[in-house]
């Protein structure tokens, strides 16, 4: 099955994609994990992609969309791949789509998680995270530690990222709602949209998943 999975920050998308991939046995395929892989590995677009990245300028989309073309024709994705973060936008779209057409492939299914804004804001920015160990986290309201602003598991304090302020994460979605969101529309034209509520517990989330891709099928 190929995938694209899209929803703004705060939907639980990075969760969803690592569970839903095992879950279909594909690969999950992300933009973080694609630039990651290849700066590491120093391969030709990793070097270029981190010349525009040590430059603080955003990495091109031929960079990201010939990394992601790279990843789609090793072995483990034949069968299918589950994208995550990628395409970002329109342009990225009708690239993939010309990408898929010379693979003579086509997507399956385009998974949109859809989350409330006042939701996805609260749940961000009421995140708090250890200093000593930033796997040790919490939520105001969602899941308080026992003392406020001390870590349950090692007594750290407990701090709000910059990433996780209410303003950050506003020009997020502002952002996600110009770039990303028309791609929805340019998805749903070719009949690809499925959407589910990205509200509620994790397992209740997949469980949506799964069965609606089962009913597009
Ligand atoms: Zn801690």
């Amino acid at each position: 099955m190929r995938i694209v999975l899209v929803g703004p920050p705060g939907a639980g998308k990075g969760t969803q994609a690592t569970r839903l991939a095992e879950k279909l046995s594909i690969p999950h395929i992300s933009t973080g994990d694609l630039f990651r892989a290849n700066i590491s590995r120093q391969t030709d677009l990793g070097k270029l992609a981190k010349s525009y990245m040590d430059a603080g300028n955003l990495v091109p989309d031929e960079v990201t969309i010939a990394m992601a073309k790279d990843r789609m024709e090793q072995p483990d994705a034949e069968a299918g791949f589950l994208l995550d973060g990628f395409p970002r936008n329109v342009s990225q779209a009708e690239a993939l789509d010309e990408l898929l057409e010379t693979e003579g492939i086509t997507l399956d299914a385009v998974l949109d998680l859809e989350a409330p804004e006042a939701e996805v804001v609260k749940r961000i920015a009421g995140r708090r995270v250890c200093r000593k160990d930033s796997s040790h986290v919490f939520h105001v309201t969602y899941s308080p530690p026992a003392k406020e602003g001390v870590c349950d598991v090692c007594g750290g304090e407990l701090y709000q990222r910059d990433d996780d302020s209410e303003e950050t994460v506003r020009t997020r979605l502002e952002v996600y709602h110009t770039q990303t969101e028309p791609i929805i529309d340019y998805y749903k034209a070719q009949g690809l949209v499925v959407t589910i509520g990205a509200m509620g517990p994790v397992d209740e989330v997949t469980g949506r998943a799964l069965e609606a891709l089962k009913q597009d099928q």
